[in-house]
């Protein structure tokens, strides 16, 4: 669907469940959008589909304790160790971060200092190194909404969506679509 048809399906089905809606938004344009648009051949041909059809729950995670509004403060960290990296930090406000089995995760990958230009998104898979802790929010109770922890979680090259430290603007195109969704 185009963002309009998008938009017209998430106000239909929000006037019944506003959690049904969000889930909508961020399974179609914060993750499955930012994978067809910025992955690699096999995030397309793998993963696309099958978020497309609901069968792969998908998490978008950027917001941190520290960095809401200020997204480019990030602080969770991707490691370069050996020929791979390693993901540790903290990611706040998770929508189907309990319920996910990919995440995209926006990382710091320069000093913090460098701010938007040191972010880098990777496809992170359900693993034992995330702990997902439920958030008892006061409403639009039904989309998993968690506080998730990245313990050592080793990555490859072949799991960074785009481009190393290219990852802000993804962030941006993907809530520039999401916003639009959720306007109404
Ligand atoms: C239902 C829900 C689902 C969410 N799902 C996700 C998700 O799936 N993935 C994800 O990454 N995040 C998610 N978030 C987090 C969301 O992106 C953040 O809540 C948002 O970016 C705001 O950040 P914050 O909560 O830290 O508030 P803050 O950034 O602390 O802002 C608090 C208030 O201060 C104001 N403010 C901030 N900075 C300034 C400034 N410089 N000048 C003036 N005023 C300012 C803000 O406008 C706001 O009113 C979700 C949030 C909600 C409520």
């Amino acid at each position: 669907m185009d963002v309009l048809g998008t938009a017209l399906s998430i106000e239909v089905i929000s006037r019944y469940s506003g959690s049904m809606g969000i889930l909508t938004e961020v399974q179609g344009f914060l993750v499955t959008d930012a994978f067809y648009t910025y992955g690699n051949k096999q995030m397309r041909e793998e993963l696309v589909p099958k978020l497309a059809r609901g069968e792969l729950i998908g998490s978008f995670a950027l917001s941190e304790p520290c960095c809401g509004s200020d997204a480019a403060a990030i602080e969770t960290r991707a490691e370069r160790r050996g020929g791979e990296w390693v993901i540790n930090g903290k990611k706040m406000w998770i929508t189907q971060g309990l319920y996910a089995d990919v995440y995209i995760v926006f990382t710091r990958t320069g000093p913090k200092e460098a701010r938007h230009r040191a972010i880098t998104a990777f496809l992170v898979r359900r693993n034992k190194c995330i702990e997902a802790s439920p958030i008892n929010v006061m409403g639009i109770r039904g989309t998993g909404t968690s506080e998730l922890t990245f313990n050592d979680c080793v990555v490859s090259d072949d799991d960074v969506v785009g481009k190393v430290n290219e990852g802000f603007k993804i962030a941006m195109e993907a809530l520039n679509l999401g916003r639009i969704a959720v306007a109404r």
